[in-house]
């Protein structure tokens, strides 16, 4: 017989039962039977009650077993930033978010994207389809307007959207122009602060932001240019919004993928060595594919990953590890 005296819940629980205590095929290891005692606080067993004991314990541990959801965000409403066409990130994202079982709502950028944006979203059941450009006044302020009078919520939104002028994105960022920069900035990391602030009203419950990064945020990658910058201070961004927001169960990642021919890239001088670089480079040897980013991202958006947060989150099959 073992005695053991713990402080749990409520008061002293008298805590009185043969060792070992099997259950079923198991027996409790000392650890177990002290955490269920502080589980089962309220309760006093005793070695006559041994057999309401396990009762109880099995009513307990079948409350806490894991059970895996087929569709993990199903019920969940996310928004989607930055689609272009079938080639983008953000598509990759979407159809994942989407075959996980959440509703989405997708935007597009001005009306010639239009005629690539509507059919994806046809496809993939986008409830709500707004033009939405971030340096266009209100633009996204509707957005939110349309979110929280069709759905009253949000749970997730992943900000997808990258843009420097030609002319600064090719040279020196030593030379670069200050409206240049202030442009970049302001669309590839501004406009993920003005997202996050929208959103937050709308995450009464928790949610995840998203926005998408790049390794030469971390590391000078030739050719990246001032995006390098950008990006760096993206991250950083996600660090801070991780911290304020933390406390409401919203939380913020940056997800930096390996090199992926999209529109977007075909903006960066010399992009093709950059991709074949990254595949002989990587430790798994192969190309990221927009899929590939997608279902990392879109686990991160499950309960499943609710405690993690602030991160910047490499899906470059291990290319930023390699010296
Ligand atoms: P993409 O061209 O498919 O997407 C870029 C999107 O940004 C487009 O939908 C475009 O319409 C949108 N956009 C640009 N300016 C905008 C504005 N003012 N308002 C609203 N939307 C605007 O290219 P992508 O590669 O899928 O880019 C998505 C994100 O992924 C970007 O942040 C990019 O930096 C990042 N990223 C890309 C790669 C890559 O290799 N492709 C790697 C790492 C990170």
């Amino acid at each position: 017989m073992t005695t053991l005296a713990s402080r749990a819940g409520r008061g002293l629980l008298l805590w009185s039962i043969p060792e070992p205590v099997s259950v079923g095929a198991r027996s409790l290891s000392w650890n177990a039977r002290r955490s269920t005692a502080t589980k089962l606080a309220e309760r006093t067993y005793t070695a006559e009650s041994k057999g309401k004991f396990v009762e109880d314990l099995h009513l307990w541990q079948s409350s806490k077993m894991i059970t895996l959801k087929e569709k993990p965000l199903a019920g969940k409403m996310g928004l989607v930033l930055g689609i272009a066409n079938e080639h983008s990130l953000a598509y990759g994202c979407a159809e994942a978010f989407r075959a996980m079982g959440a509703e989405l709502a997708i935007t597009y950028r001005n009306d010639k994207t239009k005629t690539y944006v509507e059919p994806l979203a046809k496809e993939l059941q986008a409830e709500i389809f707004l033009r939405c450009d971030v340096q266009e006044p209100g633009h996204l302020e509707a957005v939110f307007e349309a979110l929280s009078k069709n759905w009253g919520k949000l749970d997730f939104a992943l900000h997808a959207i990258a843009f420097a002028p030609k002319e600064d994105l090719h040279g020196r960022l030593a030379d670069s122009s200050r409206e240049g920069f202030l442009t970049a900035m302001d669309i590839s990391c501004h406009s993920f602060i003005r997202m996050a602030r929208l959103a937050e009203p709308l995450m009464q419950d928790g949610g995840a932001l998203f926005t998408l990064s790049y390794y030469g945020a971390e590391k000078v990658v030739e050719h990246y240019n001032l995006m390098g910058p950008v990006k760096a201070a993206l991250e950083s961004a996600v660090r801070y919004l991780a911290y304020e927001f933390g406390p409401k169960g919203i939380r913020v990642h940056a997800i930096s993928p390996g090199p992926v021919k999209t529109r977007a890239a075909s903006g960066i001088d010399h992009f093709d060595e950059l991709l074949e670089g990254a595949a002989s480079r990587a430790p798994v040897k192969s190309l990221v594919g927009i899929e590939d980013v997608g279902m990392a991202t879109a686990c991160l958006a499950t309960d499943y990953a609710k405690l993690i947060t602030g991160e910047t989150v490499y899906v470059d099959g291990g290319y930023h590890i390699v010296g």
